[in-house]
């Protein structure tokens, strides 16, 4: 069977979504199928977690999120699913480690990929910080990167201020003036402050976080006549003629059935590490493929906050409504290369203790020897290409990381007791915000994947989206920063229909 559409998109996370609504308001009437390997994780496809009927669940995501630790969470969402020793089987769907279908990944254990329509867009944290000064792509215009942010936070409903409406905090201005005297910025807009969030805070509901069905509703519910969305279809190949995408090749993950599809553009935005994959299987091998893997580095720790600093009880500690892990959510921006790292700060009630995480995220170099090496013969339980990560941290690197602990342990102190041994490394993955791996660049010159409209260089009709597409080191979460390459890269597709 084979089926001709304007447009195909592989991926529903929001890098896919992104692209299917962007394009969608400029072309209406193209026609777009987009394909997802995963199935729904519950029963309403594409939503996030946060809105979905807890004793549906297995593990709560409100469970799994106070806790806090973002390895903790996928440590557990592993367990929502059927993931055991057994291995997986197609049905099982979520959230898995990396390695699970035979990689290696001891090099970045604490990867991760998403196996669900939504894909880890229906659950992550929401947190969508900009990108600053060194972050943000210096050969793209100004204006323009400025414009496609402003559209990637509409897009990604980002908003700034309480989780809940309603909830008085009184920690809040507290907190934020010991964090800012801690680490203190020279730009006044570079101050600690709430963390903006993606998503829409409600009365005594949990923050509503944007989950990839509220980027592009018709993509999950069928209420664009043009639009269509088939799911549990792996794409194990791109035909072409070396300058045109002639055909994707996928096959049905439970029945087996093989189908092949064909598009006048196609667009690839199957995470950081699938995308590249797919391209080798493809026989697309540009020398950048896979190559210059960026990762923050992760240092992690909590501080249980001492209120009688503040000169509050913990008769003050709000209870936020029930499906709601936070408190609230804070954010300690970078300040470009004086100080390349971010804080996450979430306040929060877990087991009888108020806590801050103290998650700071600092900037690694980008380095060629951290890579995605594909085997040309090995492949996964899935038959695509087997992979290997090399990942290690430079000299530099090693040196940001301590003085990003020293900013950590000054905010932490500032909250409550931080002894040292509270501080953790997280294995170099955990974050979740791998990039680089299909970079956008400027010229041809074997440095980059893309062009900068997202198209893969001598390609005519292939475009790549999502977080392997950046090609700066980020101090921030990676989301914002995909969706607002997203936008342009969407701009480009548009102009080709
Ligand atoms: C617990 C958690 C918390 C997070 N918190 C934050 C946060 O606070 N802020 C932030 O910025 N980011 C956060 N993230 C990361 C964020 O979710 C990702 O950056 C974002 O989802 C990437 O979007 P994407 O569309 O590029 O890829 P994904 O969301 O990973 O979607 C890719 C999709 O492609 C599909 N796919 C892959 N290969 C194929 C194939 N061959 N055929 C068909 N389909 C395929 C997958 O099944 C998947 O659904 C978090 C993630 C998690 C798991």
């Amino acid at each position: 069977m084979t089926e001709n559409f304007d447009l195909v998109i592989v991926g529903t996370g929001p890098n896919g979504a992104a692209i299917a609504q962007q394009v969608h308001a400029q072309v209406p009437e193209a026609s777009v199928l987009v394909i997802e390997a995963g199935r729904e994780v519950t029963d309403v496809a594409g939503a996030h977690l946060v809105e979905a009927d807890e004793s549906a669940l297995t593990a709560s995501y409100d469970d799994l999120m106070r806790r806090a630790r973002q390895i903790e969470y996928v440590k557990g969402a592993a367990s929502m699913t059927a993931l055991d020793d057994d291995g997986w089987t197609p049905d099982d769907t979520g959230i898995f480690p990396a390695a699970f279908l035979g990689h290696n990944f001891a090099e970045f254990p604490g990867a991760s990929i998403a196996w669900n329509i939504g894909g880890m867009g229906v659950h992550w944290t929401a947190a969508t910080p900009w990108p600053y000064a060194e972050e943000i792509p210096d050969f793209l215009p100004r204006e323009e990167w400025d414009a496609d942010q402003e559209t990637a936070r509409r897009l990604l409903r980002t908003s700034v201020g309480p989780l809940v409406l309603d909830m008085e905090n009184a920690f809040t201005e507290p907190l934020l003036a010991a964090l800012r005297d801690a680490v203190p910025s020279p730009d006044p807009t570079r101050q600690a402050d709430y963390m903006p969030m993606g998503g829409v805070a409600r009365q005594g509901k949990p923050f509503g976080r944007t989950g990839p069905r509220d980027i592009a509703p018709f993509v999950f519910d069928g209420s664009a006549r043009n639009v269509w969305l088939r799911s549990g279809l792996l794409v194990t190949r791109l035909e072409h003629d070396g300058r045109r995408v002639t055909g994707l090749a996928t096959r049905d993950l439970v029945s087996g059935e093989e189908s092949r599809w064909e598009g006048r553009v196609v667009l690839i935005a199957a995470d950081a590490l699938r995308t590249p994959q797919l391209l080798w299987a493809s026989g697309i091998r540009p020398a950048a493929l896979g190559v210059r893997l960026n990762e923050h580095a992760t240092v992690d720790g909590e501080v249980e906050i001492d209120e009688t600093r503040f000169g509050l009880t913990k008769a003050d500690i709000p209870v936020p409504p029930r499906g709601e892990p936070f408190i609230g959510s804070f954010w300690s921006p970078s300040i470009g290369a004086a100080r390349p790292a971010h804080g996450q700060l979430m306040q929060r009630e877990f087991e009888g203790r108020h806590k801050l995480s103290v998650g700071w995220y600092c900037a690694t170099e980008i380095r060629p020897q951290n890579r995605v090496v594909f085997s040309d013969d090995a492949v996964d339980e899935l038959g695509m290409p087997h992979m290997t990560v090399h990942f290690s941290y430079s000299d530099d690197d090693l040196a940001e990381i301590e003085r990003t602990r020293e900013v950590q342990r000054a905010a932490a102190r500032a909250i409550g007791d931080f002894p040292d041994d509270e501080r953790t490394i997280q294995p170099p993955g955990a974050s979740l915000h791998y990039t680089g791996t299909v970079r956008m660049g400027v010229n041809d010159d074997g440095m980059s994947v893309v062009d900068t409209d997202g198209r893969v260089w001598g390609f005519e009709n292939l475009f790549l989206a999502g977080n392997g597409v950046i090609p700066t080191a980020l101090t921030c979460n990676a989301t914002l920063a995909g969706v607002t390459l997203s936008v342009r890269i969407a701009r480009a597709v548009a102009a080709q229909l």
